[in-house]
């Protein structure tokens, strides 16, 4: 499939070489890796497809304007395309006025987006046609197993027999128990290795109230949009390997990751909306960007932190420098971004 981008080059829907490697041990020869790295660290000007999928489970803050920043600039620094999507699939956890407060955020600081944002909660018939394929290669199966049955096991195979369709029941991906360790190529992390059989087992991917989850979703919308390159929190890293498979399970090629490090708060626990972060402020300044550029290790002029947020934006897409966060897992967030003590959780 073909598709245009925004620099107006013609490129093929998976211009970057695939960052599967079946086996640990199946590794390539030194001087191949590093041409492989080369190739996968430089994609074709123009060609570039990234994304900042938020959850709506609350307002923006520092920890997840760390995660937009880092795929904006990634994006923009190789002329490629920044899409926005929010993942609104599971409305119990979301919060009234997030989404908007999300976009809104993002605008204010210069994050701007290509095209119209898309929302997950639009998009159940696609899903539902994955779903289907994937029961009609026999990799999803339906699954009535609750968590009491599993009783904290993994599911390997545990609960084949067809679950009785007048009660809730979930979908399941099928893993092969016998398969060999399932490895991929991390722009910042390096090789992250998962065995699907001892770490993963049969995961779910659609859930028994009837949601989607979120692994089968990011997926096929990853692949709709022409996602080529994702940057994330590395707090999302050990999801590849699921993801891997059911691109695997699709025979598509899969896009290249870059997990950077989470923000933590003082004792330690990572900035999360579930961990109560202060919710970001607009901040014309470009103190806050200038901030989180320095968090992210790029080493911004002191003269540029009051310059303003499209000054700062600027000097960041030129500079990026990516490989600075290699192998780094979490930093601490400025103090100013920190709850105080009294507010941290045990
Ligand atoms: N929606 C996910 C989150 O907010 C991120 C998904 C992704 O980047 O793959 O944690």
């Amino acid at each position: 499939m073909i598709q245009l981008c925004r620099a107006g080059a013609l490129c093929p829907r998976r211009a970057l070489l695939p960052t599967l490697m079946s086996t640990p041990t199946a590794a390539p020869t030194a001087a191949l890796s590093d041409a492989l790295q080369t190739a996968r660290s430089q994609p074709e000007p123009g060609c570039y497809i990234g994304r900042f999928a938020p959850s709506p489970t609350g307002p923006l803050h520092f920890g997840s304007l760390l995660a937009a920043l880092a795929s904006y600039l990634d994006a923009r620094h190789a002329n490629g395309q920044w899409l926005l999507r929010i993942e609104d699939l599971d409305p119990p956890r979301e919060e009234p006025g997030a989404s908007h407060h999300i976009l809104s955020t993002l605008e204010a600081y210069g994050l701007n987006w290509d095209g119209s944002v898309r929302y997950q909660s639009q998009r159940q018939a696609a899903y539902q046609h994955g779903l289907q394929q994937l029961a009609d290669k026999g990799v999803a199966f339906p699954c009535g197993c609750s968590r009491k049955q599993l009783q904290g096991r993994l599911h390997l195979r545990h609960c084949l027999n067809p679950p009785d369709r007048s009660q809730d029941y979930a979908w399941r991906f099928r893993v092969d128990p016998n398969s060999a360790p399932l490895c991929f190529q991390d722009r910042l992390q390096g090789r992250v290795c998962l065995s699907p059989a001892n770490d993963i087992g049969d995961f779910v991917i659609r859930r028994r109230d009837q949601l989607w989850s979120y692994q089968l979703a990011v997926v096929l919308d990853d692949r709709d949009q022409g996602i080529n390159q994702i940057v994330r929190g590395i707090d999302l890293i050990d999801s590849t390997q699921r993801q891997l498979l059911i691109y695997q399970a699709f025979d598509w090629s899969a896009p290249q990751y870059a997990h950077i490090p989470v923000a933590t708060e003082a004792n330690g626990q990572k900035l999360s909306k579930q961990n109560l972060a202060l919710p970001l402020q607009p901040d014309p300044s470009g103190q806050t960007l200038w901030l989180a550029l320095d968090w992210l290790r790029q080493h911004p002029p002191v003269a540029l932190q009051y310059e303003g947020n499209p000054s700062v934006l600027q000097w960041a897409i030129q500079h990026w420098q990516p490989a600075a966060l290699n192998g780094i897992h979490g930093l601490p967030a400025p103090v100013s971004f920190q709850r105080s003590p009294a507010g941290l959780r045990s």
